[in-house]
């Protein structure tokens, strides 16, 4: 392929264009393996840097897309061969580095992780940067010492990519799960999920003392703000809060009370820059710990064709679940 079908972000004296393109092969940038992309997905990321709303993208022109799946095509790099399926989140694609909205991506080996046994391709993009995000904030929940017996375990933003994937594995895992939700008519969806309790988001959504009444071993928080300072203010003693989102605002307005007062602690996850083994077990968790059949329930699945509206609609949190892209 001397060319193959691209998205395309230019910078403009307005903000940025976007566009379907064929986009030249000897454009790429360096990497010692390519790939021919078979899926990737829309992220809250994805949504913001296709609008141009936050400035995600720091290198023109761009091929959005923070993750795809997919086969080697050619590896300089002993660690892969040609026909390996793999999946790569992170580090910089789509934002510095040409990303996953394209039929042929070129990447660093180290950045690639091999699909885990039992999880295809579309799977790995149904959970996608969101769900591989959720399973970060639940191993280092685990790391901290929650379990079950901890107490319930609230999940902030239930509906969306993060917050249904955390769902679905908590519950598999046996935890008590409260779905926090501003879209109370999913509920029921919720519950199938694997959540006990639906709250409304709107019980977290005014500013609260900076400790309330106990009554969660965990938070996996994805929009942080008002609802993730409720939510710590919330959290039992030596119960930890796993904080990976800004949904609802990039601000944190509590105090250090939890922290001094109850022994509370904040974990904070970033997804883009996890070294290579923990990866490989995130991924690894993902393929023993999630149902198929409730990944299945959680994913729509569109064309190339589809992702602009799609990524505008994400931001606008019309988007249930997760959405896989074929490309
Ligand atoms: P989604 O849009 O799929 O989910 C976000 C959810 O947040 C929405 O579905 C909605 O859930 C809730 N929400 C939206 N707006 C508000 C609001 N104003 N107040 C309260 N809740 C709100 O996005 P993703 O799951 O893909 O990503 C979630 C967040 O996590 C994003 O901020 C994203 O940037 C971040 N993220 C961070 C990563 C990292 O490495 N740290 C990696 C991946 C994601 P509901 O309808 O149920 O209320």
């Amino acid at each position: 392929m001397s060319a193959f079908r691209a998205l395309r972000i230019d910078k403009t004296d307005d903000g940025q264009t976007i566009s379907t393109v064929d986009f030249p092969e000897s454009d790429l940038m360096e990497g010692d393996v390519v790939v021919r992309v078979s899926h990737s997905t829309v992220n809250y990321k994805d949504g913001l840097a296709v609008t141009g709303k936050s400035p995600v993208v720091r290198r023109f022109p761009m091929i959005p897309g923070i993750d795809f799946a997919g086969k080697v095509t050619a590896s300089e790099n002993p660690e892969f061969k040609v026909g390996d399926e793999v999946v790569l989140n992170g580090w910089g694609l789509g934002e510095t580095h040409l990303g996953g909205y394209a039929e042929v991506a070129r990447v660093k080996a180290d950045w690639l992780v091999p699909l885990p046994q039992g999880l295809s391709a579309a799977d790995a993009m149904a959970v996608g940067t969101a769900g591989y995000t959720a399973m970060l904030c639940i191993m280092a929940l685990e790391r901290h010492g929650v379990t079950p017996a901890r107490g319930p375990v609230l999940v902030t933003g239930a509906a969306g990519g993060v917050g249904s994937i955390a769902v679905a594995l908590l519950g598999k895992l046996g935890y008590e799960v409260v779905a926090s939700t501003g879209r109370p008519e999913e509920g029921g969806w919720l519950k199938e999920l694997g959540a006990s309790e639906i709250m409304n988001r709107e019980e977290l959504a005014s500013p609260g003392k900076p400790l309330q009444k106990e009554r969660f071993g965990g938070v996996v928080d994805s929009v942080g703000s008002v609802p993730l300072a409720n939510a710590i203010a919330q959290t039992k003693s030596g119960g930890a809060v796993a904080a990976c989102g800004l949904a609802a605002g990039m601000d944190l307005p509590t105090s250090v009370a939890p922290f001094i007062l109850r022994g509370v602690s904040l974990l904070g996850i970033n997804s883009v820059t996890v070294p290579k083994p923990i990866r490989v077990e995130a991924w690894s968790r993902i393929a023993r710990d999630l149902d198929r059949e409730k990944l299945a329930a959680i994913t729509r699945t569109i064309g190339f064709d589809e992702i602009v509206p799609t990524a505008k609609a994400i931001l606008e949190g019309k988007i249930r679940g997760r959405v896989v892209v074929e490309i």
